[in-house]
Formats: structure tokens, sequence, C-alpha cells
């Protein structure tokens, strides 16, 4: 794939930016996975994915329930398991234990977050790191560091399949990430890192945070503060990757934030909400290329989920060389 980056000339600031539409990426990438299942069933292998979804969190219910309906979609197979909140930490390693050994599980996606009670960080170690299609075991984040082979948190892998997929060149790019998350900043990181741009990371203790912004030809934010990020902090042509969802219920605060978009506002007055990003929606007259939110990062998380599962049963299971697969994470490290 031959990389450009459309860096737009400071004359043509006032310009739409470019969406980077997650949707579309997601049906490019299911389509390389099922040429994939298909290559894996010709072996006799169907990969497997296992969830386990403790207590009735209704979003974590719809989280669950959407991993499980891609699952079958793509032809993967999928169980559900749903213990009651009251499941001790000794019954979730249980539970954990038995996924490890059973082979035809290829990924294990325990939901978070767990109940309090509950020591999450013993779970997620528990699992098996070859099944760790989530990348959050410590062993994964390790790889991840070194550059090795390996299973990759999914909305960062995410966020490099947009920019790599749009032709964004990432190498020698000036890259900004406004968080440091386990799950998101800090992959992100190491993920542009390693395919060669020069990263700042940002957090809330960062200083003069709108004169790093503008410096940078590539901006991830994910930080969970609705439109905090200023459309004019964002250096023209600039690459926005907007991974915030926030859920905005405040009139004034909708008011201020889709000024400019009355077709939005008006979806807001209608349904008493609106999914915001971190970036400020005027953004798009600033920036060379954006993330529309929703439908941009969000697709991919669960997009990554599908392709490290058949990543996984492909690394333990398969007999054919890791290089015969169509789906190349452009991550740097696998
Ligand atoms: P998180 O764990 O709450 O981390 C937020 C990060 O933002 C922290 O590192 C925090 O800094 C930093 N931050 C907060 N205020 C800041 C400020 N004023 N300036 C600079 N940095 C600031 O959140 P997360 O789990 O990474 O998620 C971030 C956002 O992404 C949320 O909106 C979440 O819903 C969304 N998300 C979306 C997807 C998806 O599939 N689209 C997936 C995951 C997450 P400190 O470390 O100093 O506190």
């Amino acid at each position: 794939m031959c990389y450009h980056f459309f860096v737009l000339d400071e004359s043509d600031h006032e310009m739409t930016a470019r969406i980077l539409d997650g949707t579309k990426i997601r049906d490019e990438i299911f389509a390389e996975l099922k040429h994939e299942i298909g290559r894996l069933a010709g072996e006799g292998i169907r990969p497997g994915l296992a969830a386990v979804l403790v207590g009735e969190n209704p979003a974590s219910q719809l989280y669950v329930k959407s991993k499980i309906a891609a699952c079958e979609q793509l032809g993967i197979a999928s169980w559900m398991h749903t213990p009651s909140a009251t499941i001790t930490t000794e019954q979730m390693l249980l539970l954990v234990d038995t996924l490890n050994s059973d082979n035809a599980v290829d990924g294990i996606l325990i939901q978070l977050p767990l109940p309090p009670h509950v020591d999450t960080k013993r779970v997620l170690e528990a699992v098996d790191p070859a099944k760790d299609v989530d990348g959050f075991h410590p062993m994964s984040l390790g790889r991840l560091v070194s550059g090795r082979p390996g299973l990759v948190a999914c909305t960062p892998a995410g966020c490099m399949e947009i920019l790599s997929r749009n032709g964004i060149q990432i190498e020698g790019a000036n890259a900004i990430v406004l968080g440091r998350s386990d799950i998101v900043g800090k992959p992100m990181v190491l993920l542009l890192m390693h395919a060669n741009a020069t990263v700042t990371i940002c957090h809330s203790k960062t200083r003069d945070l709108a004169d790093v912004v503008r410096r940078a030809d590539i901006v991830v934010a994910a930080m969970g503060k609705a439109g905090y990020v200023q459309a004019d902090w964002i250096r023209p042509g600039a690459a926005v990757i907007d991974v915030g969802t926030n859920k905005v219920t405040d009139t004034k605060e909708a008011e201020s934030l889709l000024r400019n978009f009355p077709a939005r506002l008006q979806k807001f007055r209608e349904r008493g909400s609106a999914l915001i990003g971190d970036v400020h929606p005027d953004a798009i007259n600033t920036a060379g290329a954006v993330t529309p939110v929703p439908g941009g990062v969000g697709p991919m998380t669960i997009t990554m989920l599908m392709s490290n599962t058949v990543k996984a049963a492909r690394l333990r299971r398969s007999k054919a060389p890791a290089n015969t697969s169509t789906v190349q994470s452009t991550a740097g490290a696998r």
C-alpha cells in the first residue's frame, strides 16, 4: 500500500475536512476476515470467541450483544457466559481457567467493568495471553512495547487502521495523543511510535495544551471530554482521530457544540441527547481529515476484536505460515 499525507495548503483551511469513515473500513476488513475465515475452514478451524458478561449492566449487555452479532455475521463461533453480579474472584478465575483450556476458544473477552468486589487485574492476568483478544494482558502490552508480534488493544489498533487505510502518512509526522489510559492512550502512543511518528502524549496535567495540539499533524483525542479540543487548536490540514464518545444531554452544552450543525441540533432536540467526540465539531472546518462521531472510531473497536479473534486462531491453530493472512495489522507490532 502506498501512503500519502494529504496536508492541505494553509489557504485551504476553510475547506471541509475529508471524513474518515469507520463503517467503510469495517466493511473492508470484514470482507478480508471472511476470506481468512474461509481459508481457516479449509484447515478444519473455526475461530471462536467466548464473552463473559457479569451482572446486568445495560451498557455492557448492549456491547456484548453487538460483539456476538459481529461474530455471527462473520461465521465466528461464539459463547456467552453470564454469571451473576455476586460471582467471586475465585469463581471468575475458575471460569477463565476453563476457557483457557478449551481448544475451540481462541479469544476470551471479559466485559468491563466487573463488580467492585472482583479483582479485575487478577482476572485479566489469568487470561491465556494467546487468547487475549482485548490486548489488556501485561504480556500483550510488553510485546507491544518491544515491537514483537502479539494481540493489540482493539480501539488503538482500529485508529491505526483508519490512518493507514486512508493513506495518511504516519512516518515522520508529529502525532499527539490526548489521554494516557491503559486501554487507549498508552497503546496508541506505542503504535504511532513503532510506525515512526514523533509522538507527544498529553494528560490532565499537560500545560498549554492548545499550543501542543497546534504543532500536530495527527491528533488522537481520547480524553472523555465533549468538544474539549477547540477547532482553532487544530493545525490546518491535520488528521484528527476522535476516540471520545460522550453523551451530551444538557441543552445549553448541545446548543454551543452544535451551533453550526442545525440538523444535528434538531436531532438532539428530538432525542434529548447527542453523541459528541472530544474534539469540537467545528474542527471539520480546520482539519484536513476527521473521524465522525458516531461512525468513526466506534465501529473499529468491534472490527479489531473480530480481527484479533481470527488472528489468535491462526497463530494458535493454523499450520499455514503467518504471511498468508490477508488481514494485516498496520500496527507495526504484530
Ligand atoms: P480514561 O481512562 O478516563 O482516560 C482519560 C484520559 O484523558 C486520562 O489519561 C486523562 O489524564 C486525560 N485527560 C482528562 N482531561 C484532560 C485534559 N483536560 N487535558 C488533557 N488530558 C486530559 O478514558 P479512556 O478509557 O481512555 O477513554 C477516553 C474516551 O474514549 C472516552 O470518551 C471513552 O468513552 C472513549 N472510548 C471510545 C471507544 C470507542 O470504541 N469509540 C473505546 C474506548 C474509549 P490523567 O491521566 O492525567 O487523568
